[in-house]
């Protein structure tokens, strides 16, 4: 037990505790791992319920994400909930027992982007399963105390995993101002599609018309409240037949595009769809170097925005799922227990796609 803090008992005693370590290209193994000491704001928290993302299984088949390489062994998984085991001496909101949704970035404090409010911007930050920073895919971790946010009796701990991938939505309609007037138009169904689309929706949007190349996903975003759903094409010079078609589906203007996708396609087909003054709010990173028709967006006004990550988005998730205006359970449709074979074969699924959108782990 942690030095006057509060501990559910032992266990960390009895029982050695367990991750699912990345150690090469293809290769997952669920290998001890040590729990760093408790500090006095920590919490000590048991996972049980952690989500693949799309990084995650990216850093597996290449070990390297844009700039972030993994070079030695490291602990994988960043969508996570579970239940506080220890807290340290200082930590007030939380005791034992509680359930929790984990924010995974521990930003600094104290640079100039933290002090402005923007810590999902911070240089320093250290954020799960991003080399060379451990992850949360094991039985239990240690975590600063402010980044556990309680869950209501009513929000499952899988639900409390999703708020990691629903912040995405939220964070991309706060900084496109998503509300009650604005039509918006979503680049892509994948799991980050389809938690915009629901945020926008949260949000107030009134008109949703989402696109991708895949009817299953479009089946399943219609499901989740897209208004309209446009099947499109990979090949560029479909683009401005396929700007029409959007068009007609909106019946209106497109006041903000998402891009959930990323690729010089996508992004030249939001950009022209959207409406003079409206805004492009660039989500996904399919193309880390694009080519698109700036010049023309620029001159009808189009703002285009970028986001990284998200701040401050756990407690309005943690209500959408509380309140039901935001169901993410359908996006749920795979889950796997903790052994090294359900590891592998849970990576496996995720990395398939097809219609698996969000694959998660139950400990
Ligand atoms: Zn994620
Ligand atoms: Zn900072």
């Amino acid at each position: 037990m942690g030095k006057g803090g509060m501990s559910r008992g032992n266990s960390e005693e009895e029982e050695e505790n367990m991750a699912a370590w990345l150690l090469g290209v293809n290769n997952l193994k669920i290998q001890p791992f040590k729990l760093p000491p408790l500090g006095p704001h920590d919490a000590r928290i048991r996972m049980k319920a952690v989500g693949i993302c799309g990084s995650d299984v990216h850093y597996l088949k290449e070990m390297k994400l844009a700039d972030f390489v993994v070079k030695e062994p490291m602990v994988i998984g960043h969508e996570c909930a579970g239940i506080i085991e220890e807290v340290g001496a200082e930590v007030k909101n939380l005791v034992p027992g509680d359930r929790v949704a984990v924010e995974p970035g521990i930003s600094c404090w104290r640079c100039n982007l933290c002090k402005e409010g923007r810590y999902n911007l911070c240089t320093e930050m250290k954020f799960f399963a991003t080399p060379p920073v451990h992850g949360s895919l094991a039985n239990q971790i240690v975590h600063p105390a402010d980044l556990c946010f309680k869950l209501p009796d009513n929000v499952t701990l899988e639900e409390g995993a999703m708020c990691e991938p629903l912040s995405v939505g939220v964070h991309a309609c706060r900084r496109a101002n998503i509300g009650p007037e604005t039509n918006v138009l979503v680049m892509g169904a994948g799991p980050i599609g389809l938690v915009t689309l629901l945020a926008a929706r949260a949000f107030g949007s009134p008109r949703i018309v989402i696109v991708d190349v895949d009817d299953y996903r479009l089946s399943v975003a219609k499901e989740l409240g897209a208004d309209e759903a446009v099947k499109v094409s990979t090949d560029m010079k479909d683009v401005a037949a396929e700007i029409e078609q959007i068009k007609k589906a909106m019946g209106d203007g497109v006041d903000v595009s998402f891009d959930c996708a990323g690729f010089n396609k996508t992004m030249t087909t939001a950009l022209g769809a959207t409406s003079s003054g409206g805004k492009v709010c660039l989500v996904g990173m399919g193309h880390s170097i694009m080519t698109v028709p700036l010049t023309p967006a620029a001159v009808r006004e189009i703002d285009v925005i970028g986001i990284f990550r998200y701040k401050n988005t756990w407690p309005l998730c943690i209500e959408f799922l509380r309140s039901g205006k935001i169901d993410v359970k359908p996006l749920i449709t795979h889950r796997y227990g903790f052994s090294q074979k359900e590891v592998e074969e849970a990576f496996e699924t995720s990395a398939h796609g097809g219609k698996t959108i969000k694959v998660m782990f139950n400990l």
